[in-house]
C-alpha cells in the first residue's frame, strides 16, 4: 500500500486518509487530487475557470491536447465549466508525484494564459472557494454552498438519531443471512468440498442482514449478529459432518437414522484420526468467518466516520 499522505506532504499538499484524497491551495485556486484504487486512476481537479467565458472552448482543447501528449500518463483531461479534471492511471509503484506535479505545473500555466479565476464546483459561480469534506469527498466550494450541505447534513444527522435499533428485525435480519452461510457450508460439503465461500457469507450476510431489516447498527448490533451468524455456521458444519458420517455407516451397512447419526458425531470425534479431519474440513470455513467479521466491522466503523461528515479543511 503506498503511503500517499507521504507523497502529498513532499507536495506541500495535505492529506485526507478517510478519503484518500490530497488538497492544497495554489495562488487561490483549489486543487484536490482523488485517488480511486479500485479504478487505478487518481484524478486532479482544480476549481477555476477562464474569467471571459468566450475563452472556455481554447482551454477545452488545450487541455485535449496536453492528454493526447502524455497517453501513457493521463488518461483524459477536460473542462467542465466549473472546474479543470485530469484524470492519471495509478501506475504499478502507486508513486504519484511527478504526475500530479505535471498536471498542476500545466493547469498553472494554462490558468495564466486564459486569466482563470477561483470558480464554486457545486454552483459554478466565479467566487472564491475553500476546501471541505462532505461526506466521502472532498468538495472546493463557496460558503453559500457549504452552508447548504452544512445544513442536509445537519437534517440527515436529525433523522439517524431519530432512527432507533429494531432488535427483533435485525435479529431475523441477521438469521436470514447466518442461514445462507450454514446452508452455503452443507451444500459445499455434500460435493465434497471445503467452502471458504460459506465462512465468508456467514459474517458478511449475518451483519449485513441485521443491517438492513433492523434499520440501524451499533456495536451491539453487529455482536448479536455475529454470534447468530457463527451458531448457525456452526450448526451446518454439525449438519454436513452428519451427512458425511452418515453415508459412511451406510457405506459399512449400519442402517442408523439421520438424528441417531447425530447423536453419534461425539463418540467419533474421540477418534484421533476422525478429529484431526473434523478440525481441517472446519477449520478454514471458521476462519474466513472470522476475517468476514472483523472485515465487515472495519468498513462499517469507516462508513460511519465518514457519514454526516462535513467541515472545512481549509
Ligand atoms: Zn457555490
Amino acid at each position: 500500500m503506498a503511503n500517499y499522505e507521504s507523497q502529498f506532504s513532499g507536495i506541500g499538499f495535505s492529506y485526507d486518509s478517510l478519503t484518500a484524497t490530497g488538497y492544497n491551495k495554489i495562488n487561490g485556486i483549489s486543487f484536490i487530487v482523488h485517488i480511486e484504487p479500485s479504478s487505478k486512476d487518481y484524478t486532479i481537479y482544480a476549481a477555476c475557470r477562464p474569467y471571459d467565458q468566450n475563452n472556455d472552448s481554447a482551454l477545452s482543447a488545450d487541455l485535449q491536447k496536453f492528454a493526447s501528449e502524455r497517453q501513457k500518463i493521463v488518461k483524459n483531461a477536460f473542462f467542465n465549466g466549473k472546474q479543470i479534471i485530469i484524470c492519471c492511471p495509478l501506475n504499478f509503484t502507486a508513486n504519484i508525484v511527478q504526475g500530479v506535479n505535471e498536471a498542476v505545473t500545466s493547469i498553472m500555466n494554462l490558468a495564466g494564459i486564459y486569466q482563470c479565476v477561483p470558480c464554486c464546483s457545486v454552483c459554478g459561480r466565479t467566487i472564491e472557494t475553500d476546501i471541505y469534506t462532505a461526506e466521502n469527498s472532498v468538495i472546493a466550494m463557496c460558503t453559500d454552498c457549504f452552508s447548504s450541505y452544512q445544513h442536509k447534513m445537519f437534517n440527515n444527522m436529525q433523522t439517524d438519531a431519530q432512527t432507533i435499533t429494531n432488535y427483533p428485525m435485525g435479529t431475523i435480519g441477521a438469521l436470514l443471512g447466518g442461514l445462507a452461510g450454514a446452508v452455503i457450508w452443507v451444500l459445499a460439503s455434500m460435493m465434497g468440498r471445503i467452502s471458504m465461500l460459506a465462512g465468508l457469507v456467514s459474517g458478511f450476510a449475518g451483519i449485513y442482514g441485521f443491517k438492513m431489516l433492523g434499520k440501524k447498527l451499533s456495536a451491539s448490533g453487529i455482536a448479536i449478529a455475529a454470534i447468530i451468524s457463527l451458531c448457525l455456521l456452526l450448526a451446518g458444519m454439525y449438519i454436513a459432518t452428519g451427512i458425511d458420517l452418515f453415508n459412511t455407516f451406510k457405506d459399512y451397512g449400519y442402517e442408523l437414522s439421520f438424528s441417531e447419526t447425530l447423536e453419534c458425531i461425539p463418540y467419533a470425534l474421540e477418534d484421533e484420526d476422525y478429529r484431526g479431519a473434523f478440525i481441517y474440513n472446519n477449520i478454514w470455513g471458521l476462519i474466513a468467518y472470522t476475517f468476514s467479521v472483523i472485515l465487515t466491522a472495519v468498513q462499517l466503523n469507516k462508513e460511519k466516520q465518514i457519514k454526516n461528515r462535513v467541515f472545512k479543511l481549509m
